[in-house]
């Protein structure tokens, strides 16, 4: 039995609430954005999500007077979809649970995962303030679930338990942040232009920043003046063309935040900035999509971490050769084995036995629900023979059936002398035979704004452009992860350098 009084109370307060945050974030008439226009900001944040709200909260406590610029109907960004897994070092929650562990551990653990190619600088002062940043959230409302941190989930492990997320991801991290944003907002410590595009930067004859022109909902333009302009415009995933551009990879799934079309790096490039990162594109281990109409929504998600679910299937790339150790236990060998293939793309084999003894390859699926996706889904490919499977799912004929052949060796002499994979449970030898395509994707730009450690834009020649700073994501993933993908690194990184800028810039107005 539900108790309907206190259902309609939690309601009730759960209306007030959005009606005072729809209020306070409503998009303003001309005549209002116009009174702004009229002011002179200590800072104009681009962007009101990971990296733009810190920074104006940390502004505006410190008494500046802040303007944000969203280009959205609602504040919190990415925060909505994102996992909100963070990472950091020295945190009070790593110190409650007896968990010893420095920035430099942190450091190490960063450049070990990415192999190096991390940017040393940035990575450096992201893990030196991440448990400051991890502490201040705490302080304000967020909290982690209750075993962690833990080491890992998902991406490589760390060696030493720094990773932790809230019971709703990202959510958790807007529901804390939100209640602060709404009081500087009622305090008029903080402006807010909702549905507002900034569309180019205001420079003076010395080439520095000295506002931002923004174009309301109605289509009209309007300067905004300030000498400290933070572009935290997030990634690109709201545009093919630019993540293209910023990857050196199409945009094969539909699942970052859409008003992220990367208009914040061209406008760093407009003031002088450059980009650079893109060399590092990594996809990820890759998930079943509805279709091959990319950006296309993902059907499902895969097991393929052995610790989760030994492998059943043989993987092959589109000449049917097999490429890496399925289930390979470091998810960045499969993820960089992955990014080598046509594609990005891979197709998981398997025959009627395996789909019958198997526990299910897919997350959250039963095997029933596999088996009767076939036929259904555009990625699941069922044939009476190998030779028909291949035509069908576009894997090269004569390929597969090499592979499979060898695969069905290995497995009755127990000895997997390409990849040394043990767990062969089963040969791939009764029909009908099935095939699986996943695509390797990213979500995330990889290149972005260059900037120096104190998050200032930079020319190609290294010199800051005057009164312009970035921060989040559109300083592009690699800064921090390099070819990688490492826990917790896009968005600790992104939160603290909101936190960081929004101190240094009254700092440096005292
Ligand atoms: C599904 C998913 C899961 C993720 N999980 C994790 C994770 O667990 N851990 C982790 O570290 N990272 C994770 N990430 C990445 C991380 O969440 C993001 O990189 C980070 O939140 C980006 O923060 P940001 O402030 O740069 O951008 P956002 O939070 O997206 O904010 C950008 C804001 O700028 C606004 N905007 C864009 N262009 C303009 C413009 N021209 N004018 C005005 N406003 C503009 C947008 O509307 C948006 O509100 C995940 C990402 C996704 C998509």
């Amino acid at each position: 039995m539900t108790d309907s009084t206190s259902e309609t109370a939690v309601s009730k307060r759960d209306f007030l609430k959005a009606t005072a945050t729809t209020l306070a974030l409503a998009s303003l008439p001309f005549t209002a954005r116009k009174a702004l226009a009229d002011d002179e900001w200590d800072v104009i944040v681009i962007g009101g999500g990971s990296a733009g709200l810190p920074a104006a909260i940390f502004a505006a406590e410190r008494g500046a007077k802040v303007l944000i610029i969203e280009g959205s109907h609602r504040i919190g960004g990415t925060l909505d979809r994102s996992s909100g897994q963070l990472s950091a070092a020295g945190s009070a929650l790593q110190k409650s649970k007896g968990i010893k562990d420095t920035p430099q551990d942190h450091f190490d653990d960063v450049m070990r995962i990415s192999r190096n190619t991390a940017n040393p600088d940035m990575v450096r002062v992201a893990v030196d303030n991440a448990a400051d940043t991890v502490d201040w959230l705490q302080s304000i409302g967020w909290t982690a679930l209750p075993e962690h941190p833990v080491k890992g989930q998902g991406h490589e492990d760390y060696l030493i338990a720094r990773y932790q997320w809230g019971p709703e991801g990202g959510m958790t991290v807007y529901r804390a942040l939100e209640p602060v944003v709404l009081k500087l907002l009622k305090e008029k410590k903080v402006s807010v232009l909702m549905q507002t595009q900034a569309a180019d930067l205001m420079m003076d004859s010395e080439g520095a920043v000295v506002g931002v022109v923004a174009e309301g909902p109605d289509g009209k333009r309007l300067n905004y003046r300030s000498r400290n302009v933070v572009i935290t415009s997030g990634g690109a995933g709201g545009d093919p063309d630019m993540f293209q551009e910023l990857n050196g990879a199409p945009l094969y799934i539909r699942m970052a935040y859409p008003y992220n079309k990367g208009g914040g790096v061209k406008l760093a490039q407009s003031a002088g900035g450059y980009v650079r990162g893109q060399e590092h594109y990594l996809c990820n281990d890759g998930g079943v999509l509805l279709d091959t109409n990319y950006p296309s929504p993902q059907l499902a998600a895969a097991i393929t971490n052995e610790e989760q679910r030994k492998p059943w299937e043989i993987f092959v790339n589109e000449r049917g050769e097999r490429y890496t150790k399925e289930a390979d236990p470091s998810v960045d060998n499969r993820e960089h084995a992955l990014r080598r293939q046509p594609g990005h793309r891979y197709w998981a084999i398997f025959d009627d036995a395996i789909l019958d003894q198997a526990p299910p390859f897919l997350r959250g699926w039963t095997s029933e629900q596999i088996r009767t996706g076939f036929g259904k889904h555009h990625m699941f490919f069922k044939a009476e023979s190998l030779a028909d499977l291949a035509k069908w799912s576009g894997v090269d004929e004569a390929g597969l059936a090499k592979s499979v052949a060898s695969y069905n060796d290995a497995q009755s002499s127990g000895h997997d002398a390409e990849f040394g994979r043990e767990h062969m449970p089963l040969p791939i030898s009764k029909a009908p035979y099935y095939a699986i395509q996943l695509q390797g994707y990213s979500i995330l730009v990889f290149g972005g704004v260059a900037v120096d450690p104190s998050y200032r834009v930079i020319r190609k020649d290294g010199s800051p452009i005057p009164n312009l700073y970035a921060a989040g994501e559109v300083l592009g993933k690699a800064a921090y992860t390099g070819s990688a993908y490492v826990g917790g690194m896009s968005l600790t990184p992104a939160l603290t350098a909101g936190r960081l800028l929004g101190q240094k810039i009254m700092d440096l107005k005292a």
